[in-house]
This record gives C-alpha cells, sequence and structure tokens, in this order.
C-alpha cells in the first residue's frame, strides 16, 4: 500500500515537481540524483516503481535500467524512462533495455501521474487503486482512512497495512508467514504470533459497532476476509 516511488533524476527542478504532484496523489517517494544512487537505493528502499531519466551523471539511465532487467530481484521492476530526446530511436533503445514505459519531456505532471497508475496497475493491480473496497468496508490510500458501513474505523498503522493485504484478495487465506512477509517486509525478524496480535486488533476496531466478525480464521491455514461463514 502507498507505494513508495523512486524518481532518478539529477534536476532539482524535476524532482520537486514530480515529488510534489506524486506525494498529492498519496504516493510516497524517494529520490535518487544519479545512477549509482539508484542502484543502492532500489536494494534498501524496495521501490513499487522507479522514474528514471535517461540522461544521468555516472551511469545513465538506460545502463540502470540494463542493469536492473539483468538481477533477478529487479527483472520486473516497473520502470518509466524519462527524456528530452523525443526521437524514435531512442525511444525503441530505452524500451529495448526493458523500460515499462518511456515519457518525453516536457510532460504535463497529471500524466506522469496516469502514467504511474497506469504501469502500476499492470504490475500490481491493488498498488495503483485509491480505494479498496469488500462487504461495506472501504479503505482510502490517499487519506489512510477507513469506514465499515460509513462509519469511521480507527486503525494503527500495521492493522491498516494488514488489512490492505487482506482486502486485496477477499476469501483468500494468507498464511502468518505471507502476512509477515507483506506487512512486515521480508528482512524484519517478527514471530509468528506477532500476526495474531495485530489480527486481533484489527478485529477489535472493524467489529467496535458489533459488525459481524469478518476475518476467518482458518486453523493451521492463516487468515482471510470473507463474509461467508466458516
Ligand atoms: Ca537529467
Amino acid at each position: 500500500m502507498t507505494p513508495l516511488i523512486l524518481i532518478v533524476e539529477d534536476e532539482p527542478a524535476q524532482v520537486e515537481l514530480l515529488r510534489y504532484n506524486l506525494e498529492k496523489k498519496g504516493f510516497r517517494v524517494a529520490v535518487a540524483v544519479d545512477g549509482q544512487e539508484a542502484l543502492l537505493l532500489v536494494d534498501e528502499e524496495s521501490p513499487a516503481l522507479i522514474i528514471l531519466d535517461w540522461m544521468l551523471p555516472e551511469v545513465s539511465g538506460i545502463e540502470v535500467c540494463r542493469r536492473l532487467r539483468q538481477r533477478s530481484e529487479t527483472k520486473t521492476l516497473p520502470i518509466i524512462m524519462l527524456t528530452a530526446r523525443g526521437e524514435e530511436g531512442d525511444r525503441i533503445r530505452g524500451l529495448d533495455a526493458g523500460a515499462d514505459d518511456y515519457v518525453v519531456k516536457p510532460y504535463s505532471p497529471n500524466e506522469m501521474v496516469a502514467r504511474v497508475r497506469a504501469v502500476l496497475r499492470r504490475a500490481s493491480p491493488v498498488l495503483a487503486e485509491e480505494r479498496l473496497e469488500y462487504a461495506g468496508i472501504v479503505m482510502d490510500f490517499a487519506t489512510h482512512k477507513v469506514t465499515r458501513q460509513g462509519r469511521p474505523v480507527h486503525l494503527g498503522p500495521t492493522e491498516f497495512r494488514l488489512l490492505g493485504v487482506l482486502m486485496e484478495r477477499p476469501c483468500r487465506v494468507f498464511s502468518r508467514e505471507q502476512l509477515l512477509d507483506k506487512v512486515w517486509g521480508k528482512d524484519v525478524y517478527v514471530e509468528n504470533r506477532t500476526v495474531d496480535v495485530h489480527i486481533r486488533r484489527l478485529r477489535q476496531a472493524l467489529n467496535a459497532d458489533g459488525a459481524q466478525d469478518i476475518i476467518r480464521t482458518v486453523r493451521r491455514a492463516g487468515y482471510a476476509i470473507d463474509v461467508k461463514p466458516s
């Protein structure tokens, strides 16, 4: 949720324009000003998508793109190439290097946000959505607000992410390990029972008004969000 977009661009004015427009639409933003830093940040921050300028000091954008495509962890990481050149040949080179899309400067910020969403939607449908809705529960990712039958539900950040994962695929059962990876991240050591603690809090918050419990506990398997009785 709240996908992180990595902007790789050496012109401060371009960075600020992009940052402002992406943050306004509810995205988180990280910035690298050259190719080396971009490769480092990709490892450290695991962005959901990269906006990659072609003309960069040191390692060019196209080289960064090639290197990312060669590594298994970043082979499918969505990349939008950004460039001042509009020549057909360059466009083809950019797409050949593995970019998912190609935007020519100057561009309108709204168009860029639309492209980001389109590329994210193809890569990971839920990341591009501003809202998720299931069984009267509405999650708004831009404002981080949740309602159930129109009434506000107050969640901590962990419960919010947990609900997001469950709402992404209603009725699907997620194991505790899967929830740990998706909510806390792969590199963090958290005990399995921590998931149970946060599921309990999420249940309490969702059912505060005595509504039907829609979090299904599946013995030895995990949890799902599901309106059907188990
Ligand atoms: Ca540049």
